[in-house]
């Protein structure tokens, strides 16, 4: 067989950094696809830490499950929203991994003899691992992290300088983001930092012949063309990337200007033209004004970093093209509900108005637990949609426990270990583990929906795939009491061991997962729970439901008029 020469493409960033290097990569990979490439990327992260897994939210946003366990980088995410190609454990390492393996190798005596160094050891491993990834694709994108001046990152870079010896200059493409910073008081762009930064890459010997220029507005042709002078690239390779309403619109900026073209006959490969319409399609759809706004409370402790939370907050807008809605999220913090009561700082959140729905997304820890237990309460008793995700299931389920089941003393074993109610409890395969990176339930495992159910009904098959990062579960101790209450457990592993989805009956949308639909959910394939979720919120809104007057306390009231949407939320059933 005939083997395949594939083409990199190294992108690198200056400047500063959060300039939008991973959805650059992202968006170039669907571009490449587009033209029927069959493309894939790698994100070379230079930090220590083995994978971005034992990391709070806080330090390094949310940490992406692939379908294979890894815990990974959130830019896997861009990757996978905006290209078909699936990513992997092999699609994105670090340091501290490629120590790790070359430690391992010089323990077992691989090296014997030798020194063992950054170069060549280390930075033999990082193309050994660029070139797995790559195999059997047309085009592997490689993004290395950071800001080009970083320490950590110097082996990565010398990596990627060596690859193009390695592989032949006509195989590989050095592409530099950077910031083009607008200064009002001079009313001018400034491409002194880009310059500086083109200087520097190039001390590293690696020559960008691709620079690509994130702006706050959109650039003029002469400041590419001085761009393109003192950075000796061609003025048509110097490509503008100004601030998009939807990065869903990035694609196509990116292909306006060119790049996609420029990168085909630098690396020459001949495509026919990019298929764009689906891009098309969907940049109109999430920047179009003339939809229905849904407004979705999402309740969590992490709220001051929306990074957090990207892969849920992409699949409820991916939802929003589905049902032609506007999706408006407000952060709303569970310990503030602690102290004030879930109503008024639901209605303080979003400018003293209800919301349309609840969401409880995955977490950790017993900080702000009983805020979102509330919250769970609430969004039932109101008859509000609400969706539990990960601890969102837990929570709902101790909640259901507790008010339900007369169960009063409902906990989970992570928040009261001691305690005698644990209807959440650890999994039996995690009472063994003791080393915290990489142990958890991860990655895609099977889950059978029983007849009858909404998830049954939603998902339109018997048995799904999902992907899991957990260690708690619902105690099947407790199942039976659970469900002659009225929780229908619709949705468990194969062998019936796992609880893996819960929801209400009586209730217009009341359904939470133990698992993380969010990493599935794309532009192109708004995942159908979200879908479903983000309907019935609309359907509740448009059939006046959720109109509830400040002050107002018809609880009542609003449940019967909400209760009689019920058969409104199949997945594109709305009008
Ligand atoms: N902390 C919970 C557990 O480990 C939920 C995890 C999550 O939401 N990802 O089971």
């Amino acid at each position: 067989m005939e083997s395949r020469v594939t083409k990199y493409i190294f992108v690198t960033g200056g400047v500063v950094s959060s300039i939008g290097k991973g959805l650059t990569t992202a968006c170039i990979g669907a571009l490449l696809e587009a033209r029927g490439l069959k493309a894939t990327a790698v994100k070379l992260d230079p930090y220590i830490n083995v994978d971005p897994g034992t990391m709070s939210p806080f330090q390094h946003g949310e940490v992406f499950v692939t379908d294979d366990g890894g815990e990974t980088d959130l830019d896997l995410g861009h990757y996978e929203r905006f290209m078909g190609t699936r990513m992997s454990k092999l699609n994105n390492f670090t340091s501290g991994k490629v120590y790790e393996t070359v430690i391992a190798n010089e323990r077992r005596g691989d090296y014997l003899g030798g020194t063992v160094q950054v170069i060549p050891h280390i930075t033999d491993e990082i193309k050994r691992r660029i070139k797995l990834a790559a195999e059997g694709f047309d085009v592997c994108l490689v993004e290395v992290g950071g800001t080009v001046g970083d320490i950590e990152s110097l082996p990565f870079l010398e990596a990627i300088r060596q690859m193009r010896s390695d592989v032949g200059a006509q195989n590989t493409l050095y592409a530099h983001v950077t910031l083009v910073p607008h200064i009002a008081t001079a009313h001018e762009f400034k491409t002194k930092p880009t310059q500086h930064s083109i200087k520097e890459i190039t001390g590293y010997g690696i020559i960008p012949s691709i620079i690509i220029c994130r702006s706050n507005q959109p650039l003029d042709e002469k400041i590419k063309n001085k761009i393109s002078l003192f950075c000796n690239v061609s003025p048509n390779c110097v490509i503008n990337a100004p601030d998009v309403k939807t990065i869903y619109e990035l694609p196509l900026t990116l292909h306006n200007e060119g790049l996609d073209q420029r990168i085909v006959e630098l690396l020459h490969m001949w495509t026919g033209a990019p298929k764009l319409e689906p891009w098309i399609k969907i940049a109109s759809s999430v920047t179009s004004e003339d939809r229905t706004t849904v407004t979705i409370a999402m309740v969590g402790k992490y709220v001051d970093l929306t990074e957090s939370y990207k892969s849920l907050s992409e699949a409820l807008i991916h939802s929003g093209v589905a049902t032609d809605s506007k999706i408006k999220i407000v952060y709303v913090d569970s310990e503030e509900i602690e102290r004030s009561g879930v109503e008024s700082v639901v209605r303080k959140a979003n400018a003293g108005e209800l919301v349309d729905a609840i969401l409880i997304p995955g977490g950790f820890g017993v900080r702000g637990s009983e805020g979102k237990i509330a919250a769970a309460q609430y969004a039932r008793e109101q008859k509000i949609p609400f969706f539990g995700i990960c601890l969102g299931l837990q929570i709902a389920t101790i909640e259901f426990a507790r008010h339900v089941a007369k169960l009063s003393d409902a906990t989970s074993a992570e928040f009261e270990p001691q305690s005698s109610c644990t209807v959440i409890d650890i999994m039996e395969s995690q009472k063994a583990v003791h080393m915290k990176g990489g142990s958890m339930r991860l990655g895609a495992y099977p889950c059978s929906l029983k007849e009858g159910t909404k998830a049954r009904e939603i998902y339109g098959k018997p048995q799904i795939s999902e992907r899991h990062r957990h260690r708690f579960e619902v105690n099947n101790s407790y199942r039976e009491q659970l469900e002659k209450a009225g929780l229908v457990f619709s949705g468990t592993s194969p062998d019936n061991v796992l609880v893996e989805m819960i929801e209400i009956k009586d209730h217009p949308w009341f359904v939470a997962v133990q698992f993380h639909p969010e990493f599935q959910s794309t532009p192109k394939n708004p995942h159908p729970l979200f879908t479903s979720f983000v309907a019935a919120a609309k359907s509740a809104k448009t059939q006046g439901a959720n109109t509830l007057k400040k002050g107002e306390k018809s609880v009542a009231g609003r449940a019967a008029r909400t209760t009689s949407s019920n058969s409104d939320v199949a997945v594109g059933n709305e009008s």
